[in-house]
């Protein structure tokens, strides 16, 4: 399996081209496109039925080895036997199966044959859907660093959820290191206590005197420092990363086969959305041949994606303009991921790949509407891939904690809850909409308390999580004290 950039120049593809273990540790291409298969691999209904049997480790295995097909089969099926276990995502309600990884819930069924399903994502460690794609790649980077004898520090910024993923994944390592910024006292209590708790000596909490932009910002002037980033082995884990995008692949084929019991059945997904990662996963699954229906995206008040999917227009916002909301996890600015999807939409064509993103450097975005002025008319191909979109506020997110509370017996989190809205808004007959859980209740508790007048239940061991000793440095935005810091540390 070959990789190919959204943006290299099309007579540079094939000679520039990759394997999955090349491109695993990095994140942009050089040409600063996005990677993915020069092709996708097809699944035939013959493997689809084979797979319905499959275990969740079993059926990641099978997908995965069609991307890294660089990988030895033996070493891949260790790998993902390792990470998709029931003492991983051992954090299932009561009433789930532990085992089945991603269980699904039926909410309702209508008499006319729609029906409306939870598929639980956040069972693992830190109780996100994060973790779905964040604790295979902790295996595989262990896996490849051993390979090659070499050691990786990961540098990054975190306003919750992405952070808390990457250290529980990369705990205890072997060859690496996690240096995690966060805003001081910025983050929620819950999501403090679970970084700063972790004891582990490989792992670097550094509070950043200032808001999310500022630890940001510090990330983007230390990676621009290329001497420095080759010398202490920088790398990343954003939601870019490919093979975090093809480890959710994985999930839209287990939700489909667990929902259904032939393949002419018809399955659509509602996605809570923000970089569009998750979806593009769903995206991909599509290409390859799983029959999906439709992919509704669903946004908070931050609706830079559900502004595309009704209109062609992609307008990234301003941080001024972006909203600080309830669903915190979905308030961007731009997607990133988005890029992978235009690629296909503009038919693979780099060069336009690379143009309308330049725009979206120069002019904040591009129109691809059709209407005198626009940069094109690809929007119409939209409907071909499946896509919707529908968005949600903080009011429908509190109504909608109640009404599942009330009329399903269970406690959704607020980024589930968008997800819920917009999908009953998508119901159709005949056909089965599975809603992505992306995180649990307990991490969002302020709005569940809003909501419901009480707590959100925590899984057990979490019960006391910020009474426990914490461990982690405050530092002032200044990129030299914090390079002095990480080089101090990786004794490189
Ligand atoms: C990251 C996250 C999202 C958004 O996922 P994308 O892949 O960025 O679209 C939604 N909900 C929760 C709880 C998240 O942590």
């Amino acid at each position: 399996m070959q990789y190919v950039s959204t943006r290299a120049a099309s007579s540079a593809a094939a000679s520039s081209s990759q394997q999955f273990s090349d491109i695993l540790l990095g994140g942009l291409a050089a040409d600063g496109g996005l990677f993915l298969p020069a092709a996708y691999p097809q699944v035939t209904g013959a493997e689809l039925d084979a797979w319905r049997k499959l275990s969740y480790a079993e059926l990641a295995f099978e997908i995965l080895r069609k991307f890294a097909t660089d990988i030895p089969e033996a070493d891949l099926r260790a790998l993902t036997a390792k990470t998709y276990t029931k003492e991983v995502y051992k954090n299932a309600r009561k009433d789930e199966n532990a085992a089945d990884i991603t269980p699904l819930r039926v909410l309702e069924e209508g008499k006319d044959g729609s029906k409306l399903v939870l598929q639980a994502l956040s069972n693992g460690p830190t109780l996100a859907f994060k973790d779905m794609a964040m604790q295979l790649l902790g295996n595989l980077f262990e896996y490849a660093l051993a390979k090659q004898n070499a050691e990786l520090n990961i540098f990054g910024a975190t306003s919750g959820d992405t952070g808390s993923a990457a250290e529980y994944a990369m705990r205890g390592k072997k060859g690496i290191r996690v240096f995690m910024l966060s805003p001081h006292k910025k983050m929620s209590a819950f999501q403090t206590a679970q970084m700063f708790s972790l004891q582990d000596p490989n792992i670097f909490n550094i509070a950043i005197e200032g808001v999310f932009d500022d630890a940001q910002d510090m990330v983007k002037a230390v990676s621009n420092d290329l001497e420095f980033k080759a010398k202490h082995k920088i790398g990343t884990v954003n939601s870019i990363n490919w093979a975090r995008v093809v480890a959710q692949v994985v999930y839209y084929f287990r939700g489909y086969l667990a929902a259904t019991t032939s393949n002419d059945q018809k399955v659509s997904f509602t996605v809570p959305s923000g970089n569009f990662g998750n979806i593009c996963a769903g995206h991909i699954a599509r290409m390859m041949g799983l029959p999906i229906d439709k992919l509704v995206a669903a946004t908070n008040e931050n609706d830079v994606l559900d502004e595309f999917f009704r209109t062609g227009v992609y307008r990234v916002r301003k941080s001024s303009e972006t909203y600080h909301t309830s669903s915190p996890s979905m308030d961007i600015s731009k997607a990133s991921n988005f890029e992978r999807f235009v690629y296909e939409l503009v038919g693979r064509d780099s060069d336009r790949t690379r143009a309308l993103f330049h725009k979206v450097e120069t002019h904040g975005g591009f129109d691809l509407s059709g209407k005198p002025g626009s940069d094109g008319d690809e929007f119409k191909l939209v409907a071909k891939y499946g896509f919707k979109s529908g968005k949600s506020t903080h009011a429908d997110r509190v109504n909608t904690i109640r009404d599942v509370a009330d009329d399903y017996g269970i406690v959704i989190d607020t980024h589930t809850a968008d997800g819920i809205k917009v999908a009953k808004e998508n119901l159709e007959p005949g056909v089965t909409m599975i809603v992505l859980e992306t995180a649990l209740a307990a991490k969002f508790n302020e709005t569940i308390l809003e909501a419901l007048g009480e707590d959100a239940e925590r899984p057990d061991g979490f019960e006391d999580i910020e009474a426990l000793p914490q461990k982690f440095v405050v530092m002032k935005p200044e990129v030299e004290a914090m390079k002095a810091y990480i080089a101090a540390n990786t004794g490189l």
